[in-house]
C-alpha cells in the first residue's frame, strides 16, 4: 500500500509520489532566533522528525531543509535593545535550539541555512518580480501585487476581502498600492542593520527568505513543506506567490501542517504569555522522551491540550515500555511452545499502515501497547520462544527508529549491570548489607534504577533528566 498524506492545498489525503524515485526534498519553516523556542514549536519539529523518520525507514533518501529566521523585526529590536549585532544577538538562541533538538531525539535536517546569508538569492527573486510586473517599488520598498496573482488564497481558501482584512491588522508604516499587498523588502530605517541592494539599503521581508531558500536547496519545484497550522496564511500563501510568481511553474507538491499546541484553549505562544520551554520542563523534572512522547502521541492534524497530567501520563507509558524492552532483551527460555508469530506480523503490519496512512502515531502506539500487553503475559509466564523474542525485538526496534522514543541500550554495559546486581543479591543473601550497599550505590551511578517486584530484582535505566 502507498502512503498517503494530507495536502493542505489540495484539503484531501493523497497518494504520496515524489518527484524523484527515490528521493524527497522537504522544507520546514524553522525558529525565529529572538528567545527560547517553545514546545508548541517542538510539537511542529518533532511531527516533521517524524515525518523524515518514516520516508527514511521507507528507504527513501530524505533532504529536509530547516530555515533560521535570523533577521526580522523581533530579531532586530532585541539586537538594538542589547546594543548588539544581530549575529551576536541570535548566536546563544541558535545554539540552545540545536541543544534542543539533541536533547529531544530529533534526527537533523541535512542543512539550517540563515537568512542574513541568503540577502543575494532573496534580492534576485525580488528583481525579477519587480520585471514580471508581479512587485512594484514605494518610498525604498518593495512589495508583492497580489492583483497580479489571481491563484493568490488557493492554499488558505481565502477569498480576496478576507485577505484584504487579514492584511491591515499587520501594522505596516509604508505606503502601499493595496492594504493586502506584502513586503518583499523593507527599506533601511535609522540606525537598524541593512544590506546594499538595486533597490537602495534594506532588508528582507520575512515571507521571501522561505522562497529563497527552498528553492536554492531544493529547485524550483519539490516535494514537501511543511509547518505549523499558523503558517498556513499569510506565510506560505506569500510564498507560493513569489516562487511561483517568479517561477511560473507550481512550487510544492505537498502541504503538510500541524495542528497547534494549546494550554487551556489557547494557542502556546510567545506572545501569550503562556508558554513552557523545553528546560522550563527539563527543570520540573520532566524527561526529555517523556515531552517527545507527548508531543508525538497525539495525530499531528488533531490539536494537542497540553497538561502536566498529560506529562506524566506520558511519562508513566514510558516507564512501561521500557521495563517490557529489558524483559524482551533479558528473556532467556529454550521454549518454542504457543508460538506468537503471527501476532507479532500481524502487529507489525498494523503499525506500519497507520503510519503510512497520514502518519498516524496514535493508532500506531494503540498497536504497539495492545502486542506489549500480550507478550508480557508470554513472559510472565515463560512462554515466549527464542525466535519469537527476536522477531519482536526487531520489530520494537524498527518501529522506534520511526519514533525515537527509546535510546539503544549498551550491551556491554548491560553486562556489567548484570553482573553487579547479581553481586549485589549475593551480598543482602549472605546479609553482607555494607557490601549491598556499595554496590546499590555505584549501580545508581551509572544512572540505573533497581525495582524489587514481587522478589525478583529487575533494572532498568533513569530516564534523561529523571530525578532520583
Ligand atoms: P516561529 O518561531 O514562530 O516562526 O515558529 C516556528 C514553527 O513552530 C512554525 O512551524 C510554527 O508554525 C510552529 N508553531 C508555533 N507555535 C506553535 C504551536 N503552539 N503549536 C504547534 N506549532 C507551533
Ligand atoms: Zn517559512
Amino acid at each position: 500500500m502507498a502512503m498517503k498524506f494530507y495536502n493542505t492545498l489540495t484539503r484531501r489525503k493523497e497518494s504520496f509520489k515524489p518527484l524523484k524515485k527515490k528521493k524527497v526534498g522537504i522544507y520546514s519553516c524553522g525558529p525565529t532566533v529572538y528567545g527560547f523556542a517553545h514546545i508548541g514549536n517542538y510539537r511542529a519539529y518533532v511531527f516533521e522528525d517524524v515525518l523524515c523518520r518514516l520516508l527514511r525507514a521507507r528507504g527513501y533518501q530524505v533532504h529536509q531543509i530547516m530555515n533560521i529566521t535570523d533577521v526580522d523585526d523581533k530579531t532586530i529590536r532585541g539586537s538594538m535593545d542589547e546594543g548588539k549585532t544581530l549575529s551576536e544577538y541570535t548566536q546563544p538562541f541558535r545554539e540552545v535550539f540545536f541543544g534542543d533538538l539533541k536533547t529531544l531525539h530529533i534526527e537533523p535536517a541535512e542543512c539550517y541555512p540563515l537568512a542574513t546569508q541568503h540577502i543575494p538569492q532573496m534580492i534576485e527573486i525580488a528583481e525579477k518580480l519587480l520585471r514580471r510586473g508581479l512587485a512594484y517599488e514605494s518610498e525604498g520598498s518593495i512589495y508583492f501585487r497580489i492583483s497580479k496573482f489571481p491563484e493568490y488564497g488557493k492554499l488558505s481558501r481565502m477569498d480576496l476581502e478576507q485577505v484584504q482584512s487579514a492584511e491591515r491588522m499587520d501594522q505596516d508604516e509604508y505606503e502601499k498600492e493595496e492594504a493586502r499587498d506584502f513586503c518583499l523588502w523593507k527599506a533601511a530605517r535609522e540606525g537598524e542593520p541593512f544590506w546594499e541592494s538595486p533597490f537602495g539599503r534594506g532588508r528582507p521581508g520575512w515571507h521571501l527568505e522561505c522562497s529563497a531558500m527552498s528553492m536554492h536547496y531544493l529547485g524550483a519545484e519539490f516535494d514537501i513543506h511543511t509547518g505549523g497550522e499558523d503558517n498556513i496564511f499569510p506565510h506560505h500563501e506569500n510564498e507560493i506567490a513569489q516562487s511561483e510568481g517568479v517561477m511560473g511553474k507550481p512550487f510544492v507538491r505537498n502541504w503538510m501542517h500541524c495542528k497547534f499546541l494549546i494550554v487551556d484553549g489557547q494557542k502556546m505562544s510567545k506572545s501569550k504569555g503562556n508558554c513552557y520551554t523545553l528546560r522550563d520542563l527539563l527543570q520540573k523534572g520532566y524527561t526529555p522522551l517523556a515531552i517527545r512522547y507527548l508531543l508525538l502521541s497525539a495525530h499531528y492534524r488533531s490539536v494537542l491540550n497540553f497538561t502536566f497530567s498529560g506529562l506524566e501520563q506520558a511519562q508513566k507509558t514510558l516507564e512501561r515500555l521500557y521495563a517490557f524492552m529489558k524483559r524482551l532483551r533479558d528473556h532467556r527460555t529454550r521454549s518454542e511452545q504457543d508460538s506468537s508469530l503471527e501476532e507479532i506480523q500481524a502487529a507489525q503490519k498494523a503499525f506500519e499502515e497507520a503510519l503510512d496512512d497520514d502518519l498516524n502515531v496514535p493508532q500506531g502506539l494503540a498497536v504497539l501497547f495492545d502486542l506489549i500487553r500480550s507478550l508480557n503475559q508470554r513472559l510472565e509466564t515463560g512462554r515466549l520462544g527464542q525466535k519469537d523474542r527476536k522477531v519482536a525485538l526487531k520489530f520494537f526496534e524498527d518501529a522506534n527508529k520511526v519514533l525515537g522514543i527509546f535510546s539503544k541500550p549498551d550491551g556491554a554495559l548491560d553486562q556489567k549491570i548484570n553482573q553487579m546486581v547479581r553481586e549485589r543479591e549475593g551480598a543482602r543473601k549472605r546479609k553482607d548489607f555494607k557490601t549491598a550497599d556499595r554496590l546499590r550505590k555505584r549501580i545508581l551511578e551509572l544512572g540505573i534504577i533497581l525495582e524489587d517486584t514481587g522478589g525478583t530484582v529487575r533494572w532498568r535505566r533513569k530516564l534523561d533528566g529523571e530525578n532520583l
